[in-house]
């Protein structure tokens, strides 16, 4: 007799933790397959870092067949769920299709950009949701810098100096906090080389957001400390604004004044991943809707947490948790203790987690925290950020210490590979984990994605 299989779709913070939990539960006595695009997990919390140049890019990602024992990885990005027929429809990284049947289905797919219709973002911005695009923006910060020393125009040095992010909540303010660290050692790097950079001006970076406070969403201790921190680094918050138009050649703000630029950052926040909708199940705001026990009402051997559900939050009452990776991994947990409880291993259990406080990472020695309630700012939040982060990591641990070691004693890297174009990582992409192919299709082929594969205006040739 074939043993059970249960089919979990996404590597992320809820699917990897889900896998592994199962693992351990079953050993061996259900099939697990974990089918992802990747074959790793992405710790997307340390991507500034990336971004930035701290960290190299392998150290965030996580080998799912060098840590998870007992699971069966598909490399692929799942196209279909036939809920009638029990299995899935994925395509490989090489465009082949294939399917898979399943007696337990567990969706975690997390969630990609998202938009907002305001003209020129689509063409001109660049999302900040998976390690394409970490690449690229570290790339065409390196490039800008560059390109802005050598310039004999002091209009466009300036506008090559010039980062726009919009949208302060987590990641737009980690982005421009690390960001701005990164392209001052970059001019610092430049002008000692002897490459002019117009006087002793700094590089200029921005951070908008329509909410009247950085990082709206958390505590206001936190977005006091954050607001702190990045005004004396020289950023240039502007609360209560937003961007009205983008062009090739800069934004323009909603109060009439034009800024020079070549690089819009867009971090206004995510939406659930599009194969939610296509499932045709019913959804809250794009999350996919479930119970407390994390599955899919009517289809009992349906389950779906993280990001791309939408799961009651049992302790505010009427509200669905929020999406982080604090919840998604615990929904992970719980979501593989309920399916194993569907096959008579323990009691199934509704999911209830009360926020345990957030990291806010502000780049050198500087955070805002606030573990269990308590407010914590500059470098022992920073302590207490990064040994929750080397606690969280499934792996790698201990080259992630050794880069932050090597950034604090030796200047950062001033290359840029150029691996990652402008062109493989539009902002409208329903696979930001992936980077587009020159057929103008990623794995999925667009899926669900409109406007897939549209030509970008090319920015300054990258
Ligand atoms: C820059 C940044 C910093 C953040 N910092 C924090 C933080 O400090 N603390 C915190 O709690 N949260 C943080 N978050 C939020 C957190 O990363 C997300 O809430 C979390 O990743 C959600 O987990 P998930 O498992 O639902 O989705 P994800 O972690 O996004 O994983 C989804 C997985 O599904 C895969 N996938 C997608 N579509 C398909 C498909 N069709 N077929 C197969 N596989 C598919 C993806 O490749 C991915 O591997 C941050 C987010 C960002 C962008």
């Amino acid at each position: 007799m074939s043993r059970s299989r249960i089919v979990i779709v996404g590597a992320g913070f809820a699917g990897y933790r889900a896998a592994r939990t199962l693992s351990r539960k079953f050993r061996g006595s259900a099939e697990i397959v974990l089918v992802n695009p990747n074959d790793y997990f992405l710790y997307v919390p340390l991507l500034p870092e990336v971004s930035a140049g701290v960290l190299e890019p392998r150290r965030v990602s996580v080998s799912l067949a060098g840590t998870l024992r007992g699971v069966r990885l598909v490399l692929g990005e799942v196209d279909g769920v036939d809920l009638g027929a029990r299995k899935i429809t994925y395509v490989d990284p090489e465009g082949s299709a294939g399917e898979l049947r399943y007696d337990r289905l567990v969706l975690t797919v997390g969630s990609v950009n998202k938009l907002l219709p305001i003209p020129g973002v689509a063409e001109h911005a660049h999302g900040f949701r998976g390690m394409p695009e970490a690449l690229y923006l570290r790339d065409h910060i390196t490039r800008q810098i560059a390109m802005a020393a050598s310039s004999e125009d002091p209009a466009e040095s300036d506008a090559r100096c010039t980062f726009v992010v919009v949208g302060a909540g987590y990641t737009g303010t980690e982005v421009a906090a690390h960001g701005k660290l990164f392209t001052d050692s970059l001019a610092k790097q430049h002008r000692r080389a002897g490459n002019g950079l117009r006087g002793d001006r700094l590089p200029r970076w921005l951070l908008l957001d329509i909410a009247p406070r950085v990082l709206p969403e958390l505590d206001r201790r936190l977005s006091r400390t954050a607001h702190r921190v990045l005004a004396k680094r020289g950023v240039e918050i502007r609360t209560g604004m937003s961007v009205k138009e983008a062009t090739k050649e800069g934004v323009l703000l909603d109060d009439g004044e034009f800024v020079s630029t070549q690089s819009l950052i867009w971090c206004v926040g995510v939406r659930p991943d599009p194969l939610v909708e296509e499932t045709g199940l019913p959804s809250e705001k794009g999350r996919l809707c479930v119970d407390e026990y994390l599955q899919v009402p009517g289809h009992p051997e349906v389950y779906a947490c993280g990001d791309a559900a939408a799961v009651p939050d049992l302790t505010r009452p009427g509200e669905y948790t929020p999406m982080t990776g604090q919840h998604a991994v615990r929904q992970g947990k719980t979501v593989a203790h309920n399916v194993a409880a569907s096959y008579g291993y323990g009691e199934r259990r509704p999911y209830k987690h009360n926020d345990l406080g957030f990291t806010v990472d502000l780049g050198g020695l500087q955070a805002a925290a606030n573990p269990l309630g308590v407010p914590l700012a500059g470098p022992l939040a920073n302590a207490v950020m990064r040994a929750y982060h080397l606690a969280a990591l499934p792996g790698n641990r201990v080259r992630v210490a050794a880069d932050w070691l090597l950034d604090a004693v030796l200047p950062r890297q001033a290359v840029q590979l150029g691996l990652v174009r402008s062109w493989s990582v539009p902002l409208e992409s329903s696979s930001p984990e992936l980077a587009r192919s020159p057929s103008g299709s990623g794995a999925r082929g667009g899926r669900g994605t409109p406007g897939a594969g549209s030509a970008r205006g090319p920015r300054s040739g990258d």
